[in-house]
């Protein structure tokens, strides 16, 4: 299974991930709604410092919530450095309130866990452990302090289990919902989402984009001749192949049953052809592996229109593997230039 690389992971994350900016915002707009009444609870028991403090710490939730909800970027780094810098802050203010105030750690190493990444949290959970020990040690009794070092010990134990598991399944969720569990390829999902980035990158640097699809000759007989399980092997065997031939920037998603769609940057529709007559080629000389039958598959190429929808990118690659099967499989067709048809351009264009 080809590996997602950190922008595709990012990418992905942005709808997928279960902070999700309204989760984000959420959390840090009731935390300051939480923590507010003791900014007037401190004021009116006379302690103008610790109120203040307690409105900075407010701020800062309302803060974050506010970058959450504009949806601007900002890089993780500075956030998780904010994050720090509030967490410290709570420390700060509950150590002026003494006793009272010493009960607000577990909540706040919950949070701490459940809003940063665990590599973060782990380590900051244990630095907050240790303030708080070290603050209750010059006031506690021996009694409580053993009470209260063996109840921070257990929850930092438990939050770091909870924190490391939950990015693991994150982790696979996030493998789910953008493979295809068969073949491994990249499912059809993400291939509508990276499509319009496609676009962008062609947009960005001027080099030409072009998109194949690739659709396997006759499958049905396959299955029908050899059972289902083959067909299966020879659709994994196949994704195997097409993964050899590609470059680290390509990427290939199983679109449909037999159906694949290769999105291949910097290339040219000829070079793209180039590339299918080559897979086609061996794919007809020889079976990919021992025991799988020979099949073969027809090919349709597109190169990345200029002026009409992106959508219409997709129905000229389609009408130009429509073509190849239509002339009798096996073969290969591009799509005419959108200059070439006049803005007409699902037709497919000429046979290679
Ligand atoms: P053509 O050359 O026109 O593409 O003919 P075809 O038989 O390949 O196409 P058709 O659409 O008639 O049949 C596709 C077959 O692919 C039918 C379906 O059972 C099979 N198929 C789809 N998904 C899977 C799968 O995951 N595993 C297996 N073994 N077969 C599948
Ligand atoms: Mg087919
Ligand atoms: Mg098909």
């Amino acid at each position: 299974m080809k590996k997602l690389r950190l922008a595709e992971v990012r990418q992905v994350e942005k709808s997928f991930n279960w902070h999700s900016r309204q989760n984000f915002s959420a959390i840090f707009l009731l935390g300051g709604g939480a923590v507010f009444p003791f900014v007037l609870l401190r004021w009116q028991a006379g302690d103008g410092v610790g109120s203040a403090l307690t409105a900075a710490l407010v701020l800062s939730f309302w803060a974050l919530a506010a970058w959450s909800l504009s949806g601007r970027r900002i890089g993780i780094v500075p956030v998780l450095v904010m994050l720090v810098l509030c967490d410290l802050m709570t420390h700060i203010t509950v150590m002026r309130l003494y006793q009272n105030g010493i009960f607000w750690i577990y909540p706040l190493m919950m949070a701490v866990a459940y809003v940063m990444p665990w590599r973060w949290s782990i380590p900051l959970n244990m630095l907050n452990v240790i303030i708080t020990v070290w603050h209750a040690a010059g006031w506690m009794s021996e009694d409580e302090f053993s009470r209260l070092a063996a109840t921070l010990l257990v929850t930092w134990v438990f939050l770091s289990f909870f924190a490391f598991n939950l990015e693991q399944q994150h982790g696979i969720l996030r493998n789910l919902v953008v493979h295809d569990p068969l073949t491994g390829a990249f499912n059809r999902r993400y291939f509508e989402r990276k499509l319009d980035e496609a676009r962008r990158q062609w947009m960005r640097t001027g080099n030409p984009y072009s998109m194949m699809m690739i659709d396997i000759d006759h499958f049905k007989l396959v299955n029908d001749i050899h059972g289902h399980a083959m067909g299966d092997k020879v659709l994994v065997a196949l994704v195997a192949y097409l993964n050899a031939q590609l470059r680290p920037q390509d990427r290939l998603f199983r679109v449909g049953g037999e159906e694949f769609a290769l999105l291949l940057p910097e290339t040219s529709a000829a070079q793209a052809v180039q590339l299918a007559e080559c897979i086609l080629k061996t794919l007809a000389a020889a079976s990919l592996a021992r025991g799988l039958p020979r099949f073969t598959v027809s090919a349709g190429v597109a190169e990345l229109p200029a002026r009409s929808p992106l959508s219409e990118w997709q129905t000229r690659c389609d009408a130009a593997l429509y073509a190849a099967k239509g002339s009798g499989r096996n073969r290969v067709v591009a799509a005419e230039p959108e200059d070439a048809v006049n803005g007409v351009s699902n037709e497919a264009g000429h046979l290679l």
